[in-house]
């Protein structure tokens, strides 16, 4: 740990973040590995001069440097005991852009797949396209020499990098390409030549011990110092920094050989084996055709995968019967040479004796896939493969350790045999799947490194394994690159000569040992239980928890299972694409991130972070941008439901130290409504006079520039729904409309909406409670402010007058998406039983009810609606729909599209946005509504304002339209408004009778309840 002085040097000579505390350096002490070494502080430049100023620092100082972009390494390359470098917050523009010459310079810290955003209008992409190219690095993937599933056409990142230029350990400014002559006096001369005498010295030792694969991205590259006899290519030294894990040097600019965009002609042929050795035998058949890429999943990956929503549709898209494995070969080529490549794939699947329909062994077969959005939704679960394996929650986890050796295709079912082979001599099983082209099938056996003996099972496998892979002449190293789990096995692999060329090439780099020590050369063994993120004597503290997380293991209730199911692959890191994690997408500051929040927690809970840290201000300050989207629950690959643990959070502090006045005012709110209906006046004055404004931010925290909502005298009462009660002859079914709280008091046009049209639909409508008693509520403005016990009298009460309707089938149809979706979330760990879950399976929001009805054939507006079997045709308009997060969180949103179908002339047409950033109290709060505002211009906003004046604006969310109001000049509508204005002045249909009372209505008042 630096002392005092040092540390404020650094703060004053560094412009970026300089970080000493234990919460930041926490963050940063893992990555996706089994490792975790808390660092002595955390660096996150703001310009490249800052980089070289903790460089210095580091040296005066005796303490490592360990770079750092999206610490997605599975090896344990990103840990280290000194200072973390963290590129990727600010370090990632792109700096030179030559689209004629098909090459770009970037800083480290840029994301391929922003980078290829950038590219794309150019009809350029660098091709290297890893699984989790939404969140690493160039600067990562430079220094693990990454491998993408194309690499069989593009080859690795050292195949496509042409220059890489940085700091060497002494602080030396460098700029390594292509080695022309070396003129005496050039900067690193002396370096160079001795670089290359090394590699003309080892010529034959690499020729005879560098495994013959593709896949070989272990030790140095210091066949890339060889003269190439047979070409005039000349050595490039960047190609000796590519896969040196930042041990050698720093890259601050990187070069790279662009390509043309792929084919979007492409074809994907998905071939099914009935068991797993016919597809390994297969495979080396299948490559000879010239695919792009052959890509393997098993018939475990396929089960896990059907157990998550969001991969369903796709499976049942191209999934034939119970295939034990499936290879996936794309070609990306001519349509003409597509068409004739597939039809080669099928004669040679025919050849090798599979066919649909022949059954038993000989049951297989091509499904094609022409269809371009279908190809890339199998490219994500191929992708997301690793991460469904990850979604077990049981105390054992697949482990990386073995999990990317690769060996010529010739002997890839003899190996994948043997392998399983040794993982059941050793009690274990793993999944596979993968690049099958390269021989680099990805597996991960089960262990459960809490216990000791599961760490030796990891390194008697780890040694069979790599004997194993040295008689087949492959590699143990093929993609993920050595960090502290690989490298110790570099003498085994590479023989004592190379391994001491190695330890030559970092000593003349870095001959004190500053940059990242301890990977590729001098590495501790790989099961140094100190060295792991649960070391001897892990222990997870036992609290009292608030909801119920018995669906996990381990203390706390199994709180702990779920605080660790996150495993750091930083799929929460996305910038684009889907929700998760919108406050991330604003600030890149790893402390916003769903993985910074679940490290943040273990460490705390397992007493990493001193005492009581699960209630202090830094842990508050961890979970306050997390704005309880839910997206985490349905797009975080394990599944970490960090909303959830954000109100067991704030929970634990309430508990602890009280709640606060402004979190009491907005969760209190469901039942002091009635009296913000009397004072609505001063609320309104505060919103038109900005003294008041001042004040309520000063006493309460609310955001001055916030409008506070509007409560209405004319909120939506219960019998409401008895006055207007009507039946058809031939009503469709029974409903019960459940009115929230927000919608009731403050929108009451959109009960009144949703009442009326399901009238006219004919459905019987039936009141959730009795008018005397005080509403229900779902309890949602209790959970964001973590008072659990609150919620869950809200809940209890909820339930119980829901229950007789559930009872009699009715469906439970409600507005507000995350109020309706407390009855199908929370409620069952708040409550967990049978009525829970029988209410659960029975809570609709209004569009999920219009939907399913429409799909059952049996809603249908009047017929004199305007285009429904009237003259009058309905006017077309188009409908941009904003989807609330918890609506997709749910996978909702096919919903509003089908329900829309049921209007006639409307286009639904999606925005492609996040989070709309108000998130319930979130945009309100004084010390939040910056992020708020920025994470609604993130998308929201400006696709709203884009919109066509006479185009409608669609959201269901309470604080959707609240905050478009605000941001825009556009009202945006609740679906059951538009349908409620489709109606137009079409009457209800006849009345004929009411709808039966409540069976069991619960008597008397309850206001206070
Ligand atoms: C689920 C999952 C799937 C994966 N799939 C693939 C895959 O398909 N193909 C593949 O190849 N890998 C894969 N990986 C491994 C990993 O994602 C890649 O290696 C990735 O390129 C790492 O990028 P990063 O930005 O996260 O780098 P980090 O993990 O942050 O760093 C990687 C290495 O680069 C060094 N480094 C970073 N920046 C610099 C710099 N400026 N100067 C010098 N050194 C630097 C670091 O010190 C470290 O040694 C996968 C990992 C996971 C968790
Ligand atoms: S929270 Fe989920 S997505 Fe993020 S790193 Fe952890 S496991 Fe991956
Ligand atoms: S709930 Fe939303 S904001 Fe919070 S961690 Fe999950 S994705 Fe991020």
């Amino acid at each position: 740990m630096l002392d005092e002085a040092a540390q404020n040097r650094m703060r004053h000579d560094i412009a970026g973040e300089v970080h000493f505390d234990a919460f930041t350096r926490g963050r940063y002490a893992t990555d996706a590995s089994i490792y975790q070494i808390m660092p002595a502080g955390v660096i996150v430049p703001r310009r490249t001069d800052d980089v070289a100023a903790a460089l210095a620092m580091a040296r005066d100082q005796g303490l490592p440097v360990t770079m750092r972009g999206g610490g997605t390494s599975q090896c344990g390359q990103t840990v280290n005991s000194g200072l973390i470098v963290d590129c990727a917050r600010h370090l990632n523009a792109v700096l030179e852009l030559d689209v004629p010459g098909r090459r770009a310079v970037v800083q480290p810290g840029i994301v391929l797949d922003e980078l290829n955003r950038l590219l794309r209008p150019h009809g350029l992409w660098f091709p290297v396209d890893i699984s989790t190219g939404s969140r690493a690095t160039l600067g990562g993937m430079v220094g693990n020499n990454s491998c993408g599933a194309r690499s069989l056409r593009y080859g690795t990142t050292r195949d496509n990098v042409l220059s890489v230029s940085g700091l060497l350990a002494d602080g030396s400014a460098f700029d390594f390409g292509p080695v022309r002559g070396l003129e005496n006096g050039s900067a690193h001369a002396g370096l160079v030549s001795q670089m290359l005498a090394l590699g003309r010295r080892d010529a034959d030792e690499i020729a005879r011990r560098f495994p013959k694969v593709q896949r070989r991205v272990g030790g140095y590259n210091i066949d890339a110092l060889v003269p190439d006899d047979l070409s005039d290519a000349p050595v490039n030294m960047a190609h000796l920094l590519t896969g040196s894990e930042g041990t050698l040097a720093i890259s601050t600019a990187i070069e790279l050989r662009l390509s043309p965009l792929p084919s979007s002609d492409k074809v994907l042929g998905v071939c099914h084996f009935p068991d797993f050795r016919a597809a390994m035998e297969a495979a080396q058949h299948l490559v000879a055709l010239g695919p792009t890429s052959v890509e393997l999943v098993d018939q475990t990956m396929i089960s896990l995968a059907r157990s998550i929503p969001m991969f369903t549709r796709t499976l049942n898209a191209f999934v034939r019967g119970k295939p034990a494995a499936m290879l996936f070969v794309e070609f990306a080529d001519s349509p003409d040479e597509n068409r004739a490549n597939i039809a080669r794939l099928h004669d040679t699947m025919s050849d090798l004796g599979f066919g649909f329909g022949r059954n038993g062994p000989h049951e297989g077969g091509v499904v094609e896939v022409w269809d371009p959005a279908l190809a890339a939704d199998i490219g994500e679960l191929r992708k997301a493969g690793l991460n469904i394996m990850m979604s077990m929650k049981d105390a054992g986890k697949p482990v990386s350790f073995v999990e990317d050796c690769a060996v010529p295709l010739e002997h890839l079912a003899d190996y994948t045999d043997r392998l399983t082979a040794i993982f059941r001599d050793h009690g274990t099983e793993g999944t596979w799947y993968a690049h099958a082209s390269e021989g680099c099938l990805h597996v991960r056996p089960v262990l459960n490194l809490k216990l000791d003996k599961d760490v030796k099972a990891m390194r008697s496998i780890a040694e069979a394994a790599f004997d194993m892979v040295r008689d087949y002449k492959g590699s143990h190293s093929g993609e993920h690159g050595d960090g502290i789990v690989r490298s110790e096995f570099h003498e085994k692999m590479f023989g004592t000569r190379l391994t001491r060329s190695f330890e030559e090439v970092k000593a003349a780099f870095d001959p004190q040992g500053h940059l990242n020590p301890g990977k590729i050369t001098g590495a501790p063994r790989m099961d140094d239980r100190s060295l792991m993120r649960y070391p001897p004597g892990y222990a997870f503290q036992d609290i009292d928890t608030g909801h119920d997380w018995s669906a996990w293991t381990g203390s706390a209730g199994g709180f702990q299972g779920a605080v660790e199911m996150c495993n750091n692959n930083g799929a929460c890191r996305k910038l684009a694409g889907g929700v998760m994690c919108p406050s991330y997408r604003v600030t890149h500051n790893e402390r916003d991130v769903t993985r910074g929040r679940a490290n943040t927690l273990r460490l705390a809970l397992s007493g990493k972070l001193g005492r009581d840290a699960l209630f202090s201000d830094e842990m508050a300050e961890t979970m306050k941008l997390c704005v309880g989207c839910k997206a985490c629950q349905r797009e975080c690959p394990t599944g970490v439901d960090m909303a959830r643990m954000k109100t067991e959070v704030l929970y634990q502090r309430g508990q602890k130290l009280g709640y606060g006045r402004r979190e009491r005012l907005i969760a209190e709110m469901p039942r002091y409504a009635w009296l913000a209906v009397w004072l609505r006046g001063l609320i309104g004055l505060r919103n038109r006079v900005p003294l008041l404004a001042r004040l309520g931010e000063r006493v309460l925290g609310l955001a001055r520039q916030r409008s506070l909502p509007a409560f209405c005298a004319d909120w939506f009462r219960e019998d409401e729904i008895a006055e207007a009660a009507v039946s058809t002859p031939k009503s469709p079914g029974d409903v019960v409309l459940f009115a929230d709280t927000f919608t009731r008091w403050m929108e009451p046009q959109i009960p009144r909406a949703a009442l009326r049209v399901l009238i006219a639909a004919g459905y019987r409508v039936h009141a959730a409670s009795s008018p005397e008693e005080r509403p229900l509520c779902c309890g949602r403005t209790y959970l964001a402010a973590g008072m659990i016990d609150r919620a869950r009298a809200e809940a209890q009460r909820t339930l119980k007058a829901l229950m007789p309707h559930v009872r009699a089938g009715r469906p439970i149809v409600g507005l507000e998406p995350s109020c309706l979706l407390t009855l199908r979330d929370e409620f069952l760990t708040l409550l967990p039983g049978e009525d829970a879950d029988a209410l659960a399976a029975n809570a609709l929001l209004f569009e999920e009810f219009v939907a399913q009805e429409v799909e059952a054939g049996r809603f249908r507006l009047p017929d004199n609606t305007p285009g429904i079997a009237s003259n009058t045709p309905a006017a077309p308009r188009v409908a941009h729909v904003h989807g609330h997060c918890h609506q997709k969180a749910a996978g909702a949103m096919g919903a509003m599209d089908t329900a829309l179908s049921a209007l006639p002339g409307v286009t639904p047409k999606v925005i492609d946005s996040g989070c709309c950033g108000m998130a319930g109290a979130f945009g309100y709060g004084a010390e939040t509504i910056d992020v708020s505002l920025r994470m609604a211009e993130l998308s929201l906003l400006p696709a709203v304002r884009a919109a066509d004046p006479d185009a409608l604006v669609i959201a269901n969310g309470t604080s959707c339209r609240h905050q478009i109001a605000d941001g825009t000049d556009r009202h945006a509508r609740h679906i059951a408004e538009v349908f409620a204005e489709t109606l137009g002045a079409t009457g209800f249909p006849a009345q004929t009778a009411a709808p039966e009372p409540l069976a069991n209505p619960r008597p008397g008042g309850d206001r206070d309840a």
